[in-house]
């Protein structure tokens, strides 16, 4: 079963897709499929044509933080970016998708941060959200040098957290210790297993 995970900026999406593969799950990252992407050759000279010289970094990688400037700060900018690279991430998790369905593999997590919007969502059989409190998820982004104006302003350019808690059918709840974290992750983990999704069509 495919089990889609959503949750606000910094809610602990990664920390509980770690925890799901802890136990035996088949993850997929979108956020590192796309970081692949981005320094495949042909993508860095688009980006490079788009933006300049200045968004390469010395050692020849794509400075990630310079992209973000200029698409957090440009609505239009990030709709440019994700046409660039939205197909291509789909693409790759489709493919792995199948390749894990292929070996009959129980759970598969998706890791996608714009899953809540995204097509993706209908390969889902199981809709996860993960909470935390807005003032926990400021000071757990504040080590990415993220001011809570920052926060904010990445958050306005996606799918509402409220709405995002309404498409999802289960809920951990990550405002506590990574140790409470990790057994409601075991809880749901089995629970999910028990799950017999061919009955359900
Ligand atoms: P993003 O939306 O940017 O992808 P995310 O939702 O995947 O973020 P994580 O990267 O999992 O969030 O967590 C954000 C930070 O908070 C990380 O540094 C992580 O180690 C820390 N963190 C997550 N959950 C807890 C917890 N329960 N206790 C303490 N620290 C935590």
């Amino acid at each position: 079963m495919i089990l889609g995970i959503l949750g606000g900026i910094g809610s602990g999406k990664s920390t509980v897709t770690r925890m799901f593969a802890d136990l035996g799950a088949k993850t997929l990252d979108a956020d590192a499929i796309a970081h692949e992407l981005i320094e495949r050759e042909d993508t860095k000279s688009t980006l490079r044509q788009w933006w300049g010289d200045e968004i390469i970094s010395e050692d020849g990688t794509v400075d990630r933080t310079k992209i973000a400037e200029r698409v957090f700060s440009d609505a239009e900018e990030l709709v440019r970016l994700e046409r660039l690279l939205h197909p291509e991430v789909r693409a790759r998790i489709e493919e792995k998708i199948s390749e894990f369905k292929e070996n009959n593999e129980k759970l598969v997590v998706l890791d996608v941060p714009l899953l809540a919007s995204s097509t993706l969502r209908d390969f889902c059989d199981e809709i996860l959200f993960v909470n935390s409190t807005e003032a926990l998820r400021e000071t757990r982004v504040k080590v990415r040098g993220w001011s809570p104006d920052e926060l904010k302003r990445r958050e306005a350019q996606q799918v509402p957290e409220s709405d995002k808690k309404i498409l999802a059918n289960s809920i951990i709840n990550n405002s506590g210790s990574l140790n409470e974290t990790r057994q409601q992750v075991e809880d749901l983990y089995e629970s999910l297993l028990a799950i017999d999704f061919t009955e359900r069509e």
